[in-house]
């Protein structure tokens, strides 16, 4: 079986005159507390009589059994993938070629950003439609065709791109409000960023989608709300998840945290702050200490400061307020550990969608960024105090 990432929907590569603009989005979106107790009638939709059901080995003892039994109840049968943690060539591999031999007609992914990604390589290998069940709001990954693959070891190793994105993304927010504040506050530091960096691709001709196409504008417009949906929900949303409750605040939220986010990076366009986020994982320190849209928070800021923009105050303030990193030292991180700088700003360098910028990006330019987003960072942090960072970090 091919072991190589595949790339089929990477239509176009370089910009030209005539570069189209593309937006994608899932077939179907459900969100709604309770949804998941009616996944039998979503998937009739689909037509299906045989799903493989694809989550680590909590997944499975928990919504896996619940979805089973759901199925099993309209004589849809099942049969259980467990998910061993990383998403990587080899255990896609591994349970595309075990499936291969189950006659299923449909793959529902359940879980975080990792199981999630891996059900859309296996199901695409597999050519049946992919269903994805997220158990967490902490990241954008459920809406998109497109994954990002790891070693076996957990090492950034590339992302592959489906010509389809996911049939159905079922979102049950009673499973959201019950997952930890962490994830959520995660989740609105991957989709704050979403509005700022595809606000830099539409402004500047030369930048391209993920999916190497023009950003559209109502990949733009998703984006602005969704950065809108955050400061005005935002801090509510937490309190929500931290009283277990499905408020409109916590709907609102997710929406913003998976589907807005969601069509609005791989539709809108990526910049500074991610590349930035992909470079802190190259720290050990940082890489299994943090989730992605902690570092994803504080690439913002830098992406902000960089650009010099007034809101990067704004956007600085909320992020302490909800409990996002917003200076390096919450990364675990030393402005005086020069290697580690260095490390990160050349991987940032590397990385084509950080010179998407309107000014160029240099190791000098990005220096300065750092540091005067650490320094802003720093004061905000004194200014309205780092409770709600410390409160989401103490129960390690
Ligand atoms: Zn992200």
């Amino acid at each position: 079986m091919n072991n190589q990432p595949y790339l089929p929907a990477k239509i176009f590569n370089n910009r030209s005159e005539t570069t189209p603009r593309v937006m994608v989005a899932p077939q179907r979106y459900i969100q709604g507390p309770g949804v998941l107790n009616q996944l039998d009638r979503y998937l009739s939709l689909l037509n299906v009589r045989r799903v493989g059901i694809l989550a680590s080995h909590r997944g499975q003892a928990a919504e896996g059994q619940r979805i089973s039994a759901t199925l099993n109840s309209s004589d849809i049968e099942s049969v259980a993938a467990v998910f061993a943690g990383e998403c990587s060539l080899t255990e896609i591999e591994k349970h595309a070629t075990a499936l291969a031999d189950q006659n299923i007609d449909c793959l529902v992914a359940v879980g975080g950003g990792k199981p999630v990604d891996a059900g859309k390589s296996i199901a695409y290998r597999l050519d049946v439609p992919v269903v994805i069940v997220p158990t967490l709001a902490s990241n954008d990954a459920p809406c998109s065709a497109l994954s990002v693959l790891y070693t076996p070891e957990g090492n950034n190793d590339g992302v592959e791109f489906y010509p389809s994105n996911p049939a159905m993304v079922i979102v049950d927010t009673n499973i959201i409000a019950a997952a930890g504040e962490r994830y959520l506050v995660a989740g609105m530091g991957d989709a704050l960023a979403t509005w700022y960096e595809a606000r830099v691709c539409l402004n500047n001709p030369d930048a391209l989608t993920p999916l190497g196409a023009r950003p559209t504008l109502a990949s733009w417009a998703i984006a602005e709300v969704c950065a809108r949906t955050l400061f005005e929900h935002g801090q509510a949303a937490s309190r929500a998840v931290v009283a277990n409750v499905c408020d409109d605040s916590l709907e609102r939220v997710v929406e913003a945290n998976t589907l807005l986010s969601g069509i609005g990076f791989e539709s809108g366009g990526l910049a500074l702050a991610h590349p930035l986020a992909l470079a802190f994982t190259q720290i050990d320190a940082v890489h299994h200490k943090y989730l992605h849209g902690e570092m994803v928070a504080m690439g913002t800021v830098i992406q902000l400061a960089l650009e010099q923009s007034e809101e990067a105050e704004d956007v600085t303030r909320f992020f302490a307020r909800i409990g996002l990193p917003t200076h390096m030292a919450q990364l675990s991180l030393s402005l005086d550990d020069t290697t580690a700088l260095d490390t990160i700003i050349e991987s940032a360098l590397k990385n084509k969608n950080a010179h998407h910028m309107p000014i160029p990006v240099t190791a000098n330019s990005l220096r300065d960024a750092i540091l005067s987003a650490n320094e802003l960072g720093k004061k905000v942090a004194l200014e309205i105090g780092d409770e709600a960072y410390r409160r989401l970090h103490e129960h390690k």
